[in-house]
């Protein structure tokens, strides 16, 4: 088995997140975890990359569907349906849109549990619920029942891979081999090294 220091995961600061100009913000808090920048850049994806990229794990629609529904009868209230697909239909056609308004900042950060991490720092996936101290949790405020009436996907600033496989299929989406960087990051010795010598003169 691969050390757990090798885990990567694909992060993507959404168009809402670089117009509120967070981009800074979601570097710092990823920065100060010990995670490793092993590429970036920033583009303007198309609404077939978008739809390749949430279609990559084909349970993601029944899933997504699933958590939607939750959320609402979490609250009390009634979900748009009861069919998970077809909510997540919708939520698709609508991301689409959101996910090509503006360029996106793609990212893959690498260290020990990167993709637990990584989601657990960026919060649930609706900011009304997601806890504080989160990325979705302290910069935004939107929910599953405005984003619905007013026709449009959930703004929350930011993707992050769900598992170690959506992330090594979504890395390979995003990224060419020649676009990952493979350095050693002086900090690293502290984080994962067995030995913590050479400190003292
Ligand atoms: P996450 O981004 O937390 O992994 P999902 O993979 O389930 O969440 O969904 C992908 C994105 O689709 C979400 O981040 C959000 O922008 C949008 N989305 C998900 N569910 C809904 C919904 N019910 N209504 C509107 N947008 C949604
Ligand atoms: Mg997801």
């Amino acid at each position: 088995m691969e050390h757990f220091s090798k885990e990567r995961t694909l992060v993507m600061v959404k168009p809402d997140g670089v117009q509120r100009s967070l981009i800074g913000e979601i570097i710092k808090r990823y920065e100060r975890m010990g995670l490793k920048l092993v590429a970036m850049k920033m583009l303007l994806p198309t609404e077939d990359h978008i739809e390749k990229h949430y279609t990559l794990d084909p349970n993601w629609m029944r899933i997504t569907g699933e958590k939607t529904i939750e959320g609402y009868k979490k609250k009390g209230q009634q979900p748009p349906s009861e069919d998970p697909l077809e909510i997540t239909k919708v939520v698709l056609a609508n991301l689409k849109k959101y996910m090509t308004s503006g360029p996106v900042v793609a990212m893959v950060w690498q260290g020990a549990h990167a993709v637990k991490i990584s989601r657990k720092i960026v919060g649930g996936t609706e900011p009304l619920s997601s806890d504080v101290g989160t990325i979705r949790g302290d910069f935004v405020l939107d929910s599953y029942q405005m984003s619905d009436m007013d026709g449009r996907a959930v703004r929350n600033l930011i993707h992050a891979s769900g598992s170690p496989e959506e992330a090594e299929n979504e890395i390979k989406h995003w990224f060419a081999d020649n676009e990952i960087i493979g350095y050693r990051l002086v900090q690293e010795q502290i984080l994962y090294d067995v030995n913590i010598d050479g400190i003292l003169e």
